[in-house]
């Protein structure tokens, strides 16, 4: 069955385009699975992971406990692995690498989103500092134990190199990539058309966001209001934003698409090889959807990240991760058994930040409660 698959990527992919056959490996030499290609064993790898399963009480930029609808980071995470998946298909390239690096693009998250990760950054400025990246690196190489002959889930290079790449308007990781693949570049916008998109959507469902103000700030809105009010009449307002939101993602897919498609036929690549050589991100919106999708962003960073309500969750949230990382400095004991019961190789700092980047809000706040109260 493997051959299959294998067989079917020659056939169908573009030549830039990875192919799990000739995929540079593992870390650890293991045997080939019979049924699947090398990257659709990884996927099932980053989903029966333990750091996969967390993701679902993790902060995308509520807490997870704030609404049943709003996305979490597991959410985030699916939709980013969808619209990859699609984009990967259109543009004849590897699905299953760039849903790999979908899934595991945001592992690294601590709970409480973006604040929790700058206050154990602040917290590990003498120690290495914390970055969300790296620290997803970290997990499927070191943390993650699953298998009696190594550390990590023995991911293959190309999905490595792909989180290393994956960088945020937020968050520039310190570790370079040494490989370009499409896939990792689909990966990295698929992440922003999803996080623009349902951000709108959760800023409106929660009511933090006002129609009215997009209205009058956000051009891509507009534009998508306009287009479903003339394809349908007396939609209830739910209804009418899930197909805005609808429009939105698509029209975002084909514009990257087309763009990318024009810039492939501008410079054709004829290898991976090429790709190497090649300066620019093939993978882009063109000019005046990046100029519409800052618009949206600083709207996004004005009105929705720095609502007061998300504020004072993050507030809280930095608050319990500072405490956190006190009481364990102070009493290791109070760190799972198996952190301080042998000398370690790992400084203690690390092995807390480990221990805290890996907990769930829910679990945070918990642990936070049994040592405070
Ligand atoms: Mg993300």
């Amino acid at each position: 069955m493997r051959h299959y698959f294998e067989t079917l990527e020659y056939q169908h992919l573009a030549p830039f385009a990875v192919k799990s056959k000739e995929s540079q490996g593992r870390t650890h030499k293991e045997p080939l699975s019979e049924t699947r290609t090398c990257f659709q064993r990884d996927r099932d790898r980053i989903i029966h992971s333990k750091a996969f399963r967390r993701l679902k009480h993790k902060t995308q930029v509520f807490i997870s406990s704030y609404s049943d609808h709003s996305r979490s980071r597991l959410t985030h995470t699916i939709e980013v692995a969808q619209i990859s998946r699609h984009l990967a298909r259109l543009l004849k390239t590897n699905e299953d690498l760039a849903e790999c690096i979908a899934l595991a693009h945001d592992l690294g998250h601590t709970p409480f989103g973006h604040s929790g990760e700058a206050i154990l950054n602040k917290l590990m400025k003498n120690h290495g500092g914390f970055e969300h990246n790296n620290q997803s690196l970290r997990i499927i190489e070191h943390i993650e134990k699953k298998y009696p002959k190594f550390s990590g889930l023995n991911l293959s290079f190309e999905v490595k190199e792909g989180l290393k790449k994956h960088y945020t308007p937020w968050t520039k990781p310190t570790t370079k990539n040494t490989f370009t693949t499409i896939e990792a570049q689909i990966a990295n916008i698929a992440d922003e058309i999803a996080y623009n998109n349902h951000d709108i959507d959760d800023g409106l469902s929660t009511k933090l966001l006002t129609e009215s103000d997009l209205d009058q700030k956000v051009s891509l809105w507009k534009e998508a209001k306009a287009i479903i009010k003339k394809k349908y009449t007396n939609l209830k307002n739910q209804e009418r934003y899930h197909l805005i939101n609808s429009y939105l993602i698509s029209s975002q897919i084909i514009n990257v698409t087309t763009t990318s498609q024009a810039t492939l036929k501008k410079n054709p690549l004829n290898s991976i090889q090429e790709l190497q050589k090649y300066p620019n991100p093939i993978i882009s919106f063109n000019k005046e959807m990046k100029a519409k999708n800052n618009e949206l962003r600083q709207f996004l960073s004005s009105h929705f990240y720095r609502h007061n309500n998300v504020k004072k969750m993050n507030k809280q949230g930095k608050m319990i991760i500072q405490k956190l990382f006190e009481a364990f400095k102070n009493s290791p004991q109070l760190l799972p058994e198996k952190y301080w019961s042998s000398p370690k190789k790992t400084p203690l700092e690390r092995i807390i930040c480990d221990y805290i980047a890996g907990m769930t809000d829910t679990f945070a706040e918990q642990k936070y409660h049994s040592i405070y109260n």
